[in-house]
């Protein structure tokens, strides 16, 4: 049965808190194409789950969801982004907390600079197996690879990476030379994310907007992805930044999930994902 909106997103645009959106856009994808199917399988695999959470003892009915559906695209990267940045600053400038599922990472931005206009100290906290500090890709600028060098360039250097462990030598002496916050995977599993989250929370207070890469999860959890990488986060590390940092939450994306590399656990994980970022910011919220 295909489901056409994400569950418990029963809210009307107005009176919504959450706004959810999909960005089914995946050209520059350099490995795996298929993101772009992720939005409607992370909502298909939404309704698996209950709407109260234990965990975070909230009813996701206590709360007002809005899906406004797919986004429209464009055939090529730059002109998506141009067509997203109106959504984006729309879903932003109403007062809304856009929930966008990708797509591939690229997507990101025109979410992070409308948030950046409305909240002048925005910090930018990433999950992701990659660096993506590359200038570009590929030939292509706005390539999926770039996404982290642009927001640290034109949007907020208030920066942090979590699950790093690919890059190139040069995106490494990068983070270096410009003395970057990034924490490895083997980081998180030798010193436990409550630690890695406590050695940033001081500098990363106010406004923020956490994009998750799905590849900052084990392959193990997370098989179906763009460009899997081995050696990552468990789903409970990435529960506990969501959950941390949740009070502070301005926009919130997910992305890079390429479903047809699975038998559906990556949208079912993404899915849970972003039902956890909504009951553990609107439980703050209360
Ligand atoms: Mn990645
Ligand atoms: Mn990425």
């Amino acid at each position: 049965m295909h489901k056409k909106l994400f569950a418990d997103a029963n809210s009307d645009y107005g009176k919504a808190r959450y706004v959810i959106c999909g960005a089914p856009f995946d050209a520059t994808s350099s490995f795996r194409l298929g993101s772009k199917f992720a939005p409607d399988e992370m909502r298909v695999a939404s309704y698996n789950f209950e709407t109260y959470s234990f965990f975070f003892d909230f009813d996701l009915d206590e709360t007002d969801i809005h899906d406004a559906g797919n986004l429209e695209v464009a055939d090529n990267i730059d002109e998506t982004l141009t067509k997203l940045s109106i959504p984006a600053n729309k879903f932003v400038e109403d007062g809304k907390i856009p929930i966008m599922l990708g797509g591939e990472h690229s997507l990101s931005y025109p979410f992070v600079e409308a948030c950046k206009k409305k909240y002048p100290g925005l910090g930018f906290v990433v999950l992701d197996a990659h660096m993506d500090l590359r200038e570009e890709f590929h030939g292509e600028k706005n390539s999926h690879a770039c996404i982290s060098r642009h927001v640290l360039h034109d949007l907020t250097k208030k920066y942090v990476s979590i699950g790093i462990r690919s890059g190139t030598r040069e995106e490494y002496d990068y983070v270096r030379e410009n003395k970057i916050r990034m924490f490895s995977s083997d980081d998180v599993f030798s010193m436990g994310i409550e630690k890695v989250v406590s050695e940033f929370r001081d500098y990363i207070k106010g406004p923020v907007y956490l994009s998750i890469d799905m590849d900052a999860i084990d392959p193990a959890y997370a098989p179906a992805l763009g460009t899997p990488e081995p050696y990552g986060l468990t789903p409970r590390d990435v529960r506990t930044v969501i959950s941390c940092l949740a009070p502070d939450i301005v926009g919130f994306d997910l992305v890079e999930i390429a479903p047809a590399y699975d038998s559906g656990g990556t949208a079912v994980l993404g899915a849970k994902l972003v039902r956890d970022f909504i009951a553990a910011n609107a439980k703050a919220s209360l």
